[in-house]
């Protein structure tokens, strides 16, 4: 996890040097700080310089300028190994969680046999019951082949890092790219403007339209994923419903057809290398 920080960084700051070497030794425009210091010249900037992006290194503020400026080259980077990005939701979209001192007690008595179900139910911390969406593992897999992947959450950090301690132990698909609420730069909405990435290259998928107002074109909405109901009296009618949910496989077949128009020879010719258009062309 540290090797990719680094590298971003390293893309990030050395990128710029070379771009604007002589500048940057005239006057330093403060592209990237660490805890309030300047990363190149090393001057005290303050905790206010540039936008947070705290889910890459705490403490790391980098400018709006010189965020465009990795973007570009990191969507570069991205498509020369044949990666679009994709921005994944947690809640509703990849699983369902319900905090179990929400849930009615005399229901829990149900949970031993779903338990027992398998690895797709799970107990965390006896705090959280989470239910992977069917197919989830499948998807993450095969879109990993296809896309570099980031969470975007509007849970909270911990709650953001144990859901992907589930879903992606050993980081290999999200590595530190995780974005919770603590990351959003207005409240209660998300935005592209914490992914280092370029939108024209970036597919959201989420459960909710509302919280992306700025990116609704990047947006392929997914049915919401309910399977745990709070008093737990649905839980049986739930596990049927489970079989029928195919969200999952039905989206990756959309990501597989925009990723091979995005690459095609004949997207070169007609210039349509922008999901947002291909989303548009190819429906649902
Ligand atoms: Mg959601
Ligand atoms: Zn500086």
């Amino acid at each position: 996890m540290i090797a990719a920080k680094m590298q971003i960084m390293d893309c990030g700051v050395s990128g710029f040097v070379r771009a604007s070497t002589k500048r940057a030794r005239e006057e330093c425009a403060h592209p990237m700080s660490y805890k309030g210091k300047c990363l190149l010249c090393n001057e005290f900037v303050g905790d206010d310089h540039g936008m947070a992006f705290e889910y890459l290194l705490p403490d790391l503020r980098i400018t709006e300028f010189h965020a465009d400026f990795i973007r570009r080259m990191h969507t570069n980077k991205t498509v020369k190994a044949g990666k679009l990005h994709l921005v994944l939701d947690l809640d509703n979209t990849l699983l369902h969680t319900v905090r179990l001192d929400e849930m009615a007690g005399a229901i829990m008595l149900g949970h031993g046999d779903l338990l027992a179900n398998g690895r797709d139910l799970v107990l965390i911390n006896n705090e959280f019951l989470t239910k992977l969406r069917p197919f989830l593992r499948e998807f993450l897999k095969e879109a990993s082949t296809m896309f570099e992947m980031t969470v975007y959450t509007m849970g909270g950090c911990v709650y953001g890092s144990i859901m992907v301690e589930l879903i992606d132990p050993d980081r290999s698909y999200f590595s530190d790219r995780v974005i919770t609420r603590e990351d959003c730069t207005t409240r209660g909405r998300k935005s592209l403007d914490v992914v280092l990435a370029e939108e024209s290259n970036v597919i959201i998928i989420d459960d909710r339209r509302d919280v992306w107002p700025e990116h609704g074109v990047n947006l392929i909405q997914i049915k919401p994923y309910h399977y745990l109901s709070e008093d737990g009296t649905m839980m049986e009618e739930r596990a049927v419903d489970d079989d029928n949910d195919w969200a999952l496989l039905d989206i990756l077949e959309r990501l597989r057809d925009i990723h091979r128009a995005y690459f095609s020879p004949e997207s070169e010719i007609e210039g349509i290398k922008d999901v947002r258009t291909l989303l548009k062309l190819i429906g649902d």
